[in-house]
């Protein structure tokens, strides 16, 4: 069966591969998401002091990533848990870019902080949690900065689009989509990793896909061979927490590589990414997204 997907995603037409005449590169600062290079995004789930972030940028840096990520305003599990450091955790931020030049993506959880964050980050981070608030996508969406919009933890590729379609219609059309796992009935990991959902996204959309192996595991074992299938999917980066002791780390622990991981993952990503940015440059200028035969029939 061969779905007519331009049918099938009528409702948001303005993310679908035919409205535009190529693929959206989304530009940050030096680094261009979706314009044939991979891109990496590593750092802590949790901003926790100038110490921690400094250190971690430098070594990332190092190794190969061109985004320091980290959470300054934190979604946790249990409202009593550590929240973020907020304020000062945007300032160690753009202290820390300051320092390395590394680009900066953050999460924005309310409305009411999007011009703070959007003043400090160089991306905005829609959290899984918040994909459907439809009134902070707006507000994201509005202050002119890229966004990284992860996918929802039960949210269909639809409801992903949706959301995606509600930042474009509001003028911005830097953004870049982020497979993180979904629950499904299967426990056993943190979440499902959706590797087709990757494959899917980059035939049907324009826009930039990233993978997120941390979240979509919640284990750091299994972090480096996520990566690899994120790459093979077609992504077009990665966002990835490291840190240098997992196991005092605030939040997401089990799931942060050390250093000395992320720089063997690095290594060893290296010629799988080599291989992805060949196909990537390739793909550049795949244009219309035209029904097969006998879907138009
Ligand atoms: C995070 O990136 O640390 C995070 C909370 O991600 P998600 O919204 O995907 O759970
Ligand atoms: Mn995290």
């Amino acid at each position: 069966m061969c779905v007519n997907w331009q049918e099938r995603f009528a409702e948001t037409p303005d993310v679908l591969i035919g409205a535009r005449s190529c693929r959206t590169v989304v530009t940050v600062g030096k680094v261009s998401i979706g314009g044939g290079k991979f891109v990496t995004m590593a750092g802590p789930c949790s901003v926790e002091s100038e110490e921690q972030l400094s250190s971690i940028g430098y070594f990332v840096r190092r190794a190969g990533a061109s985004f320091l990520r980290g959470g300054a305003f934190k979604p946790r599990s249990s409202p009593y848990a550590f929240q973020g450091l907020g304020r000062k955790g945007l300032e160690l931020l753009v202290e820390v870019r300051r320092r390395t030049g590394l680009a900066i993506v953050t999460e924005v959880m309310a409305e009411r902080d999007v011009p703070m964050v959007a003043e400090a980050a160089d991306m905005l981070q829609i959290g899984s949690r918040s994909m459907e608030n439809d009134s902070l996508l707006e507000a994201a969406a509005r202050s002119g900065r890229p966004i990284l919009l992860k996918r929802g933890l039960m949210a269909s590729i639809g409801d992903l689009l949706r959301a995606a379609q509600i930042i474009l219609s509001c003028g911005n059309p830097n953004v870049v989509l982020c497979e993180r796992g979904i629950r499904t009935f299967d426990n056993t990991l943190r979440n499902t990793f959706d590797a087709a959902g990757i494959a899917l996204l980059k035939q049907i959309t324009h826009l930039p896909v990233i993978a997120d192996p941390s979240h979509a595991c919640g284990n750091r074992e299994l972090v480096p061979e996520l990566a690899r299938i994120g790459v093979a999917a077609g992504a077009d980066g990665m966002i990835v927490e490291v840190h240098p002791d997992p196991a005092r780390a605030w939040s997401d622990g089990e799931q942060s590589l050390t250093f000395a991981g992320f720089e063997k993952m690095m290594h060893d990503l290296a010629p799988w990414i080599a291989l992805r940015e060949q196909a990537l440059c390739q793909q550049q200028t795949l244009t219309v997204l035209t029904p097969c035969a006998e879907a138009a029939a």
